[in-house]
């Protein structure tokens, strides 16, 4: 069993208030990386789609997949696809919390960034500050 060392928090890059499901996320992954990037899919609603299992290697942040798990949500640019915004609905972000804190539980001293915030990472993604949220949420 590989020991779960980081959390890496994505956004789909898809605009604000469009309802892309996770599937349909999945289904891009595997078309342009043969195969699913991501563990946990976050949509609108807030519901939380197990897109693979933990012991699964994601493909979510380059060089750094082995005991790093994927959570993206749907969303992260603004309603014109031009500009990356934090576009977290609070369902998506009353079940963002909720994975953090499980997976804090589940695996103590993970360590939880976005991907923005590995070193040599040009993006955006995931177009909020995952440090400022942590300890807003009391997650810290
Ligand atoms: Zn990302």
């Amino acid at each position: 069993m590989v020991q779960m060392k980081f959390l890496t928090i994505h956004c789909a890059a898809t605009p604000e208030g469009r309802d892309v499901k996770a599937g349909t996320i999945s289904q891009w992954d595997i078309a342009k990386f043969n195969q699913v990037s991501y563990h946990q899919v976050i949509e609108l609603d807030g519901t939380a789609v197990r897109t693979l299992p933990d012991q699964t290697r994601g493909a979510h942040t380059g060089g750094h997949n082995t005991g790093n798990i994927g959570i993206c949500y749907v969303g992260g640019v603004d309603k014109n696809n031009k500009v990356p915004k934090d576009t977290r609905t609070p369902a998506q972000r009353a079940t963002m919390k909720r994975i953090v804190a499980d997976y804090k539980r589940l695996y103590p001293g993970i360590v939880v960034r976005g991907h923005r915030d590995w070193p040599g990472v040009a993006k955006a993604c995931p177009s909020f500050d995952v440090a400022g949220w942590l300890k807003a949420e009391g997650l810290a």
